[in-house]
Order: structure tokens, then C-alpha cells, then sequence
């Protein structure tokens, strides 16, 4: 028998994802984060990156974090509940509070963060909680992680979520319905007037995963809710700092009587230090930027607009996105994963995105423009789109 330390059976599972083509290398990068990154020492145009405002490297951003790192040092020194809980955490949560037109902000080390903890916290055993089925990895973790029973209806279809309602909410306490705001693999925006109305009428409460749609919908990036005026009908938003704001972090944001009894309850925060001062610094010259000037949004959506334009006039299958998110539909696995390695060789990035991830022979390529890119650098990725379509026989 082989000793147990030799962690033989890891080694095996890692030989059949080798065996499987499913194996990963990290691409590393050799500077900032931007519209054109130094990946793998070959400066390649990036449409891979979540830098939605081009915020990751945003010099007024990186001299609060600078200033704040003076003032405060590198480390919170504690969770919240103990001695981690400065100032400009307190004051960075007002702010969001005030930006995102909501009573209430809590803000966690990360979106990953707010599910794990927040989910759990509000449900009970006895109640439901009603999930879409593409919801994120981390709202999937998040429900594992409630006492709660779990329902799943299909993508979007209010009709299916309904039937849930119909045949399972008399039996429950609570239920919390929960869907993304914008889906992160499609682009597509929740049915967030239907959800609520439906909400509305079973009794339940909503929870939306904003973390693809903070920073990018809605006034100066405020979000789905936002988008849509619902402002007061949605019981839980979550929103990431991670993406858009260009940082690291996330935010439920809500009642105050939510505050109240995650600070209580979110285990996250109970049990894991607080964000560091260099990244509370940089996210509220975030918020502040946002809240003066739609320069960024903007400029991010007309850069989308553009670009799906372009890209939609080589006949790729570009599915049905509403946001800047433009997934390029290639279909099988393999040839997907070559489609991305040969864009890469002619100088832009972008990442395949295959099963599990997404449904079998639904395998693509997902672009996510920035408001950092360039015109040139746009025109430029869709030249070698157009290139690479024709020399693998897709257009
Ligand atoms: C990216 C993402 C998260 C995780 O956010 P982080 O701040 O990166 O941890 C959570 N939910 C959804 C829907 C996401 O797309």
C-alpha cells in the first residue's frame, strides 16, 4: 500500500485533468493590469480582465492608497469586531451607503466574502431559498453553507421560478430569492422588475448578486437596482470592489437593521481581518470619482458599444449580451481553447471559457472591454478576431 503522504491520489486526479486537456497554467503578468498588459514578457492587448473603469491602475486611486498606507500602516491588525474597524472603514461604508441609495452598507473582504456569509446569516432552517441556476460559484457555496432548503429554477424563466413559488412557499418560514444581476459567462441582465413583482406576491425576499453590475449599470455605475429604479424592493444587494472599483473587497448593501445582525453574524467578518488601509484608501477615491463624474461609465459603455459593433460585423455568433461583457461563441472545447491560443500568438487576450464553466459545445471566448481601451486597440483585437475566424474556417 502507498503511503498516504505521498498524496498519490492528488497525483492521479491531477494526471487525468493533464489527460483530459483540462490542466492549467497560470498566464503571469509583469505589470499593472491594464488595456495592454506585459503577459508572459509579450505586451499583448487584454480583454480578459474585470478592470471594468480601468480603476486597477488609476493614479488618484493609487496615491490615496499611498496616503492611507502613511496614516494607517499596511494591516488592519484585527477582524472588525475587535480592533480591526478604522475610521475609513466606517467612513467608506457611508459613502457606498449614500452612492448606492441604500440606508445600509457592510463591507467584506471580498464579493466571494459577502455570500459566504451573508446567505447563511439570513436564512433559517424551515425557510427556502430559490436560486437561478447560472448563479455564481460563490452564491452556490453560499447556499451550501445555509440550514435552509434549496430550489433551483431555470435561467431567467419567471415562468419556472413561479412554479417553484407556487408549489413550495406555503411550507416554509422565509424564502429568499436569489439571482445574479448581470450573469458573468452571457452578459445578460437579471429580470429584476419580474423577480421583484413575483417576490411581492409569494412574500419573499431578494437578493441580488451585483457584482458584474456595480460599477457598470445604472447612474455612474450604482448597479442593477439602479437600472432598473428599484431602489427600497430589493432586501439584499451584493456588489464587489474587486471588479469595476478595481480593488479588492465586496458590500451588501440594504436596511440598516441588515448592518445590524450581519455584524453580528457574518462569520466573515467575525472570523477574518478587516481590509487592509491601502485598499479602503483606493476604493473611496473610487466611490468619489463615481459619484462626480459619469466620465468612466461612459466612456465604458461607448467602447462596448463600439466594439460588439465591430466584432457583430464578422458574422460571430455574439449571443445576447446587454453589457459590456461579449462572449464569442466558438462552440467545441478544443477548438475553443485553440481559438484563445492562437489570438494570444497574434497579440491579444482572451480567455477561453469552456465546460464546466458553461454548457458543453457552448465553449468561448469572453471579451470584456474596459473604458481603458483605446479605439486603435479595439479595431485592433477585432482585426486578429477576424483573422484567426477565417484561418480555423469559423467565418
Ligand atoms: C466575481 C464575482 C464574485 C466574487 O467577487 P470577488 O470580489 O472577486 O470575490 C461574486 N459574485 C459574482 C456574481 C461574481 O461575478
Amino acid at each position: 500500500m502507498s503511503n498516504v503522504h505521498e498524496l498519490n491520489y492528488l497525483k492521479e486526479q491531477v494526471q487525468e485533468l493533464k489527460d483530459q486537456g483540462v490542466y492549467r497554467v497560470l498566464p503571469v503578468l509583469e505589470a499593472a493590469n491594464e488595456a495592454e498588459v506585459l503577459l508572459d514578457g509579450k505586451k499583448v492587448i487584454n480583454l480578459s480582465s474585470n478592470n471594468y473603469l480601468g480603476f486597477a491602475n488609476h493614479p488618484e486611486m493609487k496615491k490615496a492608497a499611498i496616503e492611507a498606507v502613511e496614516k494607517y500602516g499596511v494591516g488592519s491588525g484585527a477582524v472588525r469586531t475587535i480592533i480591526g474597524n478604522m475610521d475609513i472603514h466606517e467612513m467608506l461604508e457611508v459613502k457606498l451607503a449614500e452612492f448606492k441609495r441604500e440606508e445600509a452598507v457592510m463591507v467584506f473582504q471580498s464579493g466571494f466574502n459577502c455570500n459566504a456569509g451573508a446567505i447563511q446569516a439570513i436564512t433559517n432552517k424551515g425557510d427556502l431559498i430559490i436560486s437561478d441556476e447560472l448563479n455564481h460559484a460563490s452564491i452556490i457555496d453560499g447556499v451550501r453553507l445555509s440550514r435552509a432548503d434549496k430550489a433551483v429554477f431555470k435561467h431567467s424563466d419567471m415562468q419556472d421560478l413561479e412554479r417553484v413559488l407556487s408549489e413550495k412557499r406555503d411550507h416554509y418560514t422565509n424564502c429568499l430569492i436569489i439571482t445574479d444581476g448581470v450573469f458573468s459567462m452571457d452578459g445578460d441582465i437579471a429580470k429584476l422588475p419580474e423577480i421583484v413583482e413575483l417576490a411581492e406576491k409569494y412574500n419573499c425576499m431578494t437578493y441580488v448578486d451585483d457584482a458584474h453590475g456595480s460599477g457598470v449599470l445604472g447612474e455612474s455605475g450604482r448597479g442593477t437596482v439602479d437600472h432598473f429604479g428599484l431602489h427600497g424592493r430589493i432586501d439584499f444587494t451584493i456588489g464587489t470592489l474587486s471588479k469595476a472599483i478595481g480593488v479588492i473587497g465586496g458590500y451588501v448593501a440594504g436596511k440598516k437593521v441588515m448592518k445590524e445582525w450581519l455584524l453580528h453574524r457574518g462569520r466573515p467578518l467575525l472570523f477574518s481581518t478587516s481590509l487592509p488601509p491601502a485598499a479602503v484608501g483606493a476604493i473611496t477615491k473610487a466611490v468619489e470619482l463615481l459619484s462626480t463624474t459619469t466620465e468612466y461609465t461612459d466612456r465604458l459603455w461607448e467602447n462596448a458599444k463600439f466594439f460588439k459593433a465591430e466584432l457583430g460585423k464578422l458574422g460571430f455568433d455574439i449571443g445576447h449580451s446587454e453589457t459590456p461583457i461579449t462572449p464569442v461563441i466558438i462552440g467545441d472545447e478544443a477548438q475553443t481553447v485553440a481559438f484563445s491560443k492562437r489570438m494570444l500568438e497574434k497579440g491579444v487576450f482572451v480567455s477561453p471559457i469552456v465546460f464546466p464553466t458553461v454548457p458543453k459545445g457552448t465553449g468561448r471566448v469572453r471579451c470584456m472591454v474596459t473604458a481603458g481601451h483605446t479605439e486603435k486597440q479595439l479595431l485592433d483585437a477585432v482585426r486578429v478576431f477576424e483573422e484567426v475566424g477565417k484561418e480555423m474556417g469559423l467565418l
